[in-house]
């Protein structure tokens, strides 16, 4: 077999490879990130076909003239990380709101004086697909610049059939035209639009169920379906009807559950059989049980907590204990969370939901692979997984973490190619 590229000497190499990266690291599992000292991957064409110990590799591969060989010593390789909660395509900013918020203005206030969501859907509403990409591209390139190979990308300020679509085309097009990979999830309900709220709810979850849906199913342009199931936003029953209509038409579900109020969004998302219920900054005893019992990944947004200054973060301990599997996001969007910075969001993990240096690598790897259906795929250094991997600027993979708010990232390969280097 050729080796288009051997990477040598690496300190320490984080393969999640423990249990042969076909299964989530759930509970105390997560601890188990499959470390290999002086490490070393071989890659032949966008796969990994070897790793293991610098001098076995050394010895057991053929390695010619036209090998690309990576010196990483000193350096921390790991697989390329997987964002799987973002709202990358959006029209404006909202530092207004954020000073607003600041000067201790409340919801409503900002809301009467054209913040919140409805805010960012009315821009996003009158932008050309053109301006949706040329905005989610820069946004993108910062995501490499920190380690991100793959990421989850909502719609949800649309709020409209035409308006959805288009931003499920401009995350289509990314998907296709930039070096990262995107997994488009359907978010048409995300907040009730301006036209529906004198208390036709109900009538815009019909839209979305009849009209929107079945769009989306037939062009092919969502891999998943997410609610925003929230006290005041969608209810249970509404949530389910959506969710239940998606499922039929072939959709994933994912869920916003249980961020601000515990109404029971975790237990519906683990009866939907969803992929992934995020947020969970409020999720009762019983919704930690039932997504411990279950394949649903919790995907924690601490960044959300932190930049909306509440003080309270999701129970993460109380999920891994409990045995859940735990994925991490940024949640990255321009209301509650504008960083594209995943290794800060580890940090906060760390920090603030007293999860250890260790767990919070398969959760933003190989468990965040499988809170995007693509744990068989990628998230982890295993023979026969696509070759998303970052070399880090980092003796050992505590440091990335450590150093918060910085990005160590020093090379980024995806598919096997070099996409990006500082
Ligand atoms: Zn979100």
């Amino acid at each position: 077999m050729k080796i288009d590229t051997l990477i040598v000497s690496a300190n320490e190499l984080v393969t999640m490879d423990t249990y042969g990266g076909r299964v989530p690291l759930r509970g105390s599992k997560m601890q188990d990130i499959g470390l290999v000292e002086n490490g070393a991957v071989a890659i032949s064409g966008q796969e990994i076909v070897a790793f293991g110990e610098t001098h076995d590799l050394l010895s057991e591969l053929e390695i010619d003239g036209d090998t690309r060989i990576i010196d990483a010593k000193g350096k921390t390789v790991t697989p390329g990380l997987v964002d799987p909660h973002t709202h990358p395509v959006f029209a404006g900013t909202r530092e207004k709101e954020f000073a607003m918020r600041i000067e201790g203005k409340s919801y409503m206030e900002i809301a009467a004086a054209g913040g919140g969501i409805l805010n960012t859907s009315r821009l996003t509403r009158q932008m050309s697909i053109d301006r949706m990409i040329a905005n989610g591209s820069k946004y993108l390139a910062r995501m490499i610049t920190h380690g991100t190979t793959t990421l989850e990308a909502k719609s949800g300020y649309g709020l409209s059939t035409e308006s959805e679509l288009a931003m499920l085309q401009s995350i289509k097009y990314l998907d296709q035209t930039e070096k990262l990979d995107l997994v488009p999830t359907f978010l048409g309900a995300h907040e009730i639009p301006e036209e529906y709220r004198d208390g036709r709810a109900d009538e815009y979850v019909e839209l979305v169920i009849e009209e929107m849906l079945p769009f989306v199913a037939k062009k092919e342009l969502a891999k998943f379906c997410d609610v925003f199931c929230e006290a005041g936003v969608f209810d249970i029953e509404q949530t389910r009807k959506i969710c239940l209509a998606a499922k039929k038409l072939g959709l994933g579900i994912k869920l916003h559950a249980d961020e601000i109020k515990p109404i029971g969004g975790a237990e519906l998302g683990v009866e939907l059989g969803a992929v992934s219920v995020d947020h969970l900054v409020e999720v009762s005893p019983e919704g930690i049980e039932a997504i411990a019992s279950s394949n649903t990944v919790a995907v924690l947004l601490p960044g959300t907590s932190l930049f909306l200054g509440k003080g309270k973060f999701a129970p993460a301990r109380d999920l891994i204990d409990a045995g859940a599997v735990v994925a991490l996001a940024t949640d990255f969007n321009p209301g509650s969370s504008p960083t594209t910075n995943l290794p800060l969001i580890m940090s906060l993990a760390c920090t603030a939901m007293r999860m250890t240096p260790k767990e919070v690598w398969p959760a933003v790897t190989l468990d965040a692979a499988f809170a995007v259906g693509l744990g068989e795929r990628i998230g982890s250094i295993t023979i026969g997984k696509q070759a998303d991997l970052i070399i880090w600027d980092a003796p050992n993979h505590s440091i990335v973490p450590y150093f918060y708010g910085e990005s160590l990232a020093e090379m980024v390969i995806k598919k096997g190619k070099i996409i990006w280097r500082k």
